[in-house]
C-alpha cells in the first residue's frame, strides 16, 4: 500500500484544485517558508479523520477552509481526496485503489466518502485500522513533535515505538476483548440469577 495521490481543493492555502501524484518510495516536498508544505501533511491528517484543530495548527476546525487572500475571495468548502494504492491488499477491502474523501462546509458540517460513497468517520478509521495510518498514529510526525518524542519518558517512548511497530493495536484489541469478556461474565451471572428465579 502506498499513498498514490492527494487532491486538495479549498484546503488551507490550496484555494484551487491541486493534485499531487506520488510514486512508491520516498517523496520529499520542498519549497520556501510559508509555501504550504505543512498544509499538505495537515491535509493527510485531516482527511484521515483528525478532529482536533490544534493538531492541524488551527484554532477552530473551520480554519482548514481557504480563508481568502489579497488576490482572491474565501471559499465555502474544503475538500481533500487521498488515494491509496491497495494492490497488495493491505487494506481489508476488495478494491485495488481506495479513495478517502473528506469535505467540510463553513457550517462546520463534515462528510466522508470512501470510493465516492458516503461513509462515516468510523468506516474510514476501520479501513485504516491495521494499516498504520489514521488519527493518533505516529506515521505522521509534525514539526516539533520530534523534540517531544526525544524528550519523552522511556515508557511513553516505548508506547510510540510499539505503535509504530504495530504492537499497540494488538494490545488495544486484547483490552477490548477483555472488556467484552468481562461484560459477558456480567450477563452470564444475570442469566443464571434469572434462571434460578424461574426454577
Ligand atoms: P515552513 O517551511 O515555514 O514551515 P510551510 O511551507 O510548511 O512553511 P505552511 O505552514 O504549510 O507552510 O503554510 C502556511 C501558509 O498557509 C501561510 O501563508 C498561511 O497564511 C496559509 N494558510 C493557512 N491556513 C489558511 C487558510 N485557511 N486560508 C488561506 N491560507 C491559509
Amino acid at each position: 500500500m502506498y499513498l498514490k495521490s492527494l487532491v486538495l481543493k479549498g484546503f488551507k492555502s490550496f484555494a484551487d484544485r491541486s493534485v499531487l501524484s506520488l510514486e512508491p518510495g520516498i517523496t520529499a516536498i520542498v519549497g520556501p517558508n510559508g509555501s504550504g508544505k505543512s498544509n499538505i501533511s495537515d491535509s493527510v491528517l485531516w482527511v484521515l479523520g483528525e478532529r482536533n484543530a490544534k493538531n492541524l495548527r488551527g484554532q477552530a476546525m473551520e480554519d482548514v477552509i481557504f480563508a481568502g487572500s489579497s488576490a482572491r475571495k474565501s471559499v465555502g468548502i474544503a475538500e481533500v481526496d487521498l488515494v491509496l494504492d491497495n494492490t497488495d491488499g493491505t487494506l481489508p477491502v476488495d478494491y485495488t485503489e481506495v479513495a478517502v474523501t473528506r469535505r467540510m462546509y463553513r457550517s462546520g458540517e463534515s462528510e466522508y466518502l470512501i470510493n465516492g460513497a458516503l461513509a462515516r468517520r468510523m468506516d474510514v478509521l476501520d479501513i485504516l485500522h491495521d494499516s498504520g495510518l489514521g488519527t493518533g498514529t505516529h506515521s505522521i510526525i509534525s514539526q516539533g513533535s520530534l523534540d517531544s518524542i526525544l524528550q519523552s519518558k522511556p515508557e511513553d517512548r516505548r508506547a510510540i515505538i510499539e505503535e509504530a511497530a504495530g504492537v499497540l493495536k494488538h494490545k488495544q484489541r486484547k483490552l477490548k476483548s477483555q472488556r467484552k469478556l468481562e461484560q459477558m461474565d456480567v450477563h452470564l451471572t444475570r442469566v443464571r440469577d434469572v434462571a434460578a428465579e424461574v426454577e
